[in-house]
């Protein structure tokens, strides 16, 4: 189903007000350039966009959806919408010299043309400067729309040409409501989006066993660590070390443990509404009784730490095991 302009407004109000205000006022610029993190919606934002510019029955600045151009952009056969990707690792010169060729003509059904650069910090030195000489002499009616994850890698004379539109990463009750929508459990949903900020990645994640299993045994370590060291190192060797085997997954593990213990924390503030695993309110209501907040906040920052020395080569067991005996100590890495 097609996404709605009401859908993306949740995510990224900013750059929807801003792109609702130029089509209200007839003020589109001829090129724009979305820059943010994957996953924060440029893409959509860029269909969307399109189809208002195409609508036969566009509503205030609201696509119908419906209409055959609405379709048509939606299944990326519109003549007059292009869609450029990287071929291969970069975008060619070929090809956005086959793309002026094609807007040199009018329209072939409008004389309004929109083509859209996919990752265009990938075009190569030559592609990068056709481009340039087409932003800087743009034919009446096209509009261009380019797309990066990463503005730095960007030609300065390329952004000083573009309305740039920043998309940020998505809040994380934000994230969690839509993976409710996807019949993702509360639970779960709310730990993914704190996880990620990337939607696909958030809701393979809420999706896969292993992310459900990894936040039962970092429960389990939670309850184990209440008890003595011998319980905590157990759970750590006989599960931890089996479960979370590269570096990526022991990060999501700590993750896990680090949101516990701002739960803890949120708890003893009154901060209900902050906390992640609220499906086991109980257990947490009485693991806050028993630590001051001096110490959670203790235990979080020497979690911190343990996912810093992650990116050394420190032997992993070993890392768990300090980790470990420093959390139940109340003690800071040396
Ligand atoms: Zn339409």
């Amino acid at each position: 189903m097609a996404v709605v302009w009401e859908e993306l407004e949740q995510y990224q109000p900013i750059v929807l007000r801003l792109l609702a205000n130029s089509i209200e006022k007839g003020r589109v610029a001829h090129a724009y350039l979305f820059e943010g993190q994957r996953g924060t919606g440029k893409k959509e934002v860029s269909v969307l966009f399109a189809k208002s510019l195409f609508c036969f029955n566009r509503v205030e600045y609201k696509p119908c959806n419906e209409c055959i151009n609405c379709r048509r952009i939606d299944s990326r056969n519109h003549p007059d919408v292009h869609w450029i990707e990287p071929d291969g690792q970069s975008i060619k010169k070929g090809q956005i010299e086959a793309l002026q060729e094609e807007f040199s003509k009018t329209g072939v059904e409008s004389n309004q043309k929109l083509y859209v650069i996919n990752h265009a910090d990938k075009m190569t030195t030559n592609a990068a400067n056709s481009l340039l000489k087409f932003l800087e002499e743009p034919y009446r009616g096209t509009t261009a729309i380019l797309l990066t994850e990463q503005y730095h890698r960007m030609l300065t004379t390329i952004i000083s040409r573009c309305q740039v539109l920043s998309f940020q990463p998505l809040p994380p009750t934000v994230l969690a409501n839509y993976l409710k929508e996807q019949q993702i459990p509360l639970h779960l949903a709310l730990l993914a989006a704190h996880v990620t900020n990337n939607r696909e990645e958030a809701i393979e994640l809420s999706r896969d066993d292993w992310f459900a299993e990894a936040r039962k045994i970092v429960l389990q370590l939670y309850e184990a660590l209440n008890k003595n060291n011998l319980q905590a190192l157990f759970v750590i060797h006989e599960k931890w070390i089996p479960h979370f085997q590269d570096k990526q997954q022991i990060d999501i593990g700590l993750d896990l443990l680090l949101y516990l213990y701002k739960d803890l924390l949120y708890l003893q503030l009154g901060q209900l509404e902050n906390i992640i695993y609220r499906d086991r309110m109980n257990d947490l209501q009485q693991w806050a009784l028993t630590c001051s907040q001096k110490r959670i906040i203790q235990n979080m920052s020497t979690v911190l730490q343990a996912k810093a020395r992650l990116n050394t080569n420190m032997n992993v067991q070993l890392l768990m095991e300090q980790l470990i005996l420093n959390l139940k100590e109340g003690r800071t890495f040396v």
